[in-house]
């Protein structure tokens, strides 16, 4: 369907970017940070993509192991077999634009440390995309958001420190940095680091005895923001240095924000000393977002790139891409290109074809598969959720199933109440209910976690 032409037609280098951000799915991200990301292509040639990397190492590696899915994965987008290349030409390590609102042919190398003046060398600078504004709230973030937001305002005093955690693509980092624009905007000093930077210089710090400087610097903050602190679990020197960083800004009621992909509680290997401090402001839980929420984002997101989508190709997409928001934006952008390259009109077909790639386990949940694995999940039979029990337990059991079905389907409450034998009144009653104990009650908020992330496992039990 495609021809040569179309291909021509069309910057090489923005279907690198979109196979780039394809790749960042089918990987880790550390095989992906370390092999995908700082590449460029510079030519394509009869059909082969030449890609620069930054050394012969990262040549070889790619030839050998990563070739095969790279070529499959351009090949998808352009619609016939294509061939791929590696070359030796330093890459500048500019942040990948892996995500929607970059504009796609904006490609040219950025310069780094783009900061505003209140940043200080050392830590990056911040994604100006990731802004309160920009940030979808719905029920999986409103407590983070929430929270985020009065520790914006109220630096060291809401809650310190912050303790944001959550799977991966959930808005953690987002988050993170829309609280380090508002403190920039009031005139904080504000450092946003990874923990893995932060790692990296303190050992070149002690490496070049300059521990005094790394301290200061640290110590000097309004506003510490810590990207992915679990990283630092095992890291004994890592450890010792943060405790005493942490403890002199908390002394000095200077702002700290973390983020994890775990609670404290839950990070292997770290000190009970930092766990325990790091529980005690307040922790904050990111969960995968609902239907209703996804397709709310892919709305935003369509309109910032100026591209109108029917509401039954968003929903398709949402449907399909239920795992996280980063996910989600690749799978538009995915079905953006698809249409363009292919010339083919945005339809729930080309959804389809577009995002073969995300494995089919993942497709559509239906109600009756809710149904079956909660009564799986609480040990019971499903003829316990759809009967006349009134028994407590059984009660609240089954608004939970409600809720459940509502969110990840959005099935109408008319359906959710034949599928139950109860009527609607009684359906939107229960995800009320269901909504705010989730907000109150940790035991509840526990079982719709637990549940919701068996909804989503790749392999869904039958
Ligand atoms: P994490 O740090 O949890 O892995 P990120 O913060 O990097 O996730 O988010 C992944 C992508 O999803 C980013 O492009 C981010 O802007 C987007 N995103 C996440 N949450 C939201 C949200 N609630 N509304 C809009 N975009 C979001
Ligand atoms: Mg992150």
């Amino acid at each position: 369907m495609t021809t040569p032409e179309t291909i021509a037609a069309r910057d090489p280098r923005e279907i690198w970017e979109i196979a780039r951000s394809q790749l960042r799915l089918q990987m880790t991200k550390s095989t992906y940070d370390t092999w995908v990301r700082d590449t460029a292509c510079i030519a394509y040639e009869d059909g082969v993509f030449v890609i620069a990397v930054n050394n012969a190492y990262a040549k070889d590696w790619l030839s050998l192991r990563l070739r095969p899915t790279i070529k499959r994965t351009l090949s998808n987008i352009i619609g016939r077999a294509v061939d791929v290349t590696f070359a030796v030409q330093p890459v500048s390590a500019g942040d990948a634009p892996a995500t929607t609102a970059t504009p796609l042919l904006d490609l040219e190398p950025r310069a780094e440390g783009v900061v505003s003046e209140n940043s200080t060398d050392g830590g990056s600078a911040l994604n100006p995309r990731y802004t309160f504004e920009n940030f979808i709230v719905g029920p999986s973030n409103r407590m983070a958001h929430a929270v985020a937001l009065s520790v914006a305002e109220r630096p060291g005093r809401a809650y310190n420190p912050l303790f944001l955690y959550g799977g991966v693509g959930l808005g953690k980092t987002h988050l993170l940095q829309a609280i380090g624009h508002v403190a920039q905007q009031n005139h904080l000093r504000v450092l946003y680091v990874s923990s893995e930077s932060f790692t990296n210089e303190l050992i070149s710090a002690i490496r070049t005895q300059s521990t005094d400087q790394f301290r200061t610097k640290y110590r000097t903050m309004d506003m510490l923001l810590i990207d992915d602190v679990h990283f630092i679990g095992g890291k004994e020197q890592t450890q010792e240095e943060f405790f005493h960083t942490f403890n002199a800004l908390h002394a000095a009621n200077r702002q700290i924000v973390m983020t994890s992909d775990r609670p404290p509680q839950a990070i292997p290997l770290l000190e009970e000393r930092l766990r325990s401090r790091f529980a005690w402001g307040m922790i904050a839980d990111i969960q995968p977002p609902n239907l209703e929420t996804r397709i709310a984002i892919l709305q935003i997101k369509a309109a910032s790139l100026g591209r109108h989508v029917p509401d039954e190709v968003l929903v398709a997409i949402a449907q399909r891409a239920h795992r996280n928001i980063r996910d989600l934006e690749g799978a538009l952008t995915n079905v953006l290109a698809h249409a363009e390259v292919a010339h083919r009109p945005l339809t729930v077909a080309l959804v389809d074809d577009a995002l073969s790639y995300l494995a089919p386990a993942q497709s559509k949940l239906s109600p009756e598969m809710i149904l079956e694995l909660a009564a799986d999940y609480f040990g019971i039979k499903v003829s316990d959720l759809t009967g006349r029990s009134r028994a407590a337990k059984i009660a609240i059991q089954r608004q939970i199933v409600m809720y459940l079905i509502r969110e990840e389907t959005g099935a109408s409450l008319p359906q959710i109440g034949d599928l139950l034998g109860r009527d609607h009144t009684t359906v939107m009653h229960g995800c009320e209910r269901i909504a705010q104990e989730l907000e109150i009650n940790p035991e509840i908020h526990r079982q719709v976690v637990e549940l919701r992330s068996r909804l989503h496992e790749p392999v869904r039990v039958r």
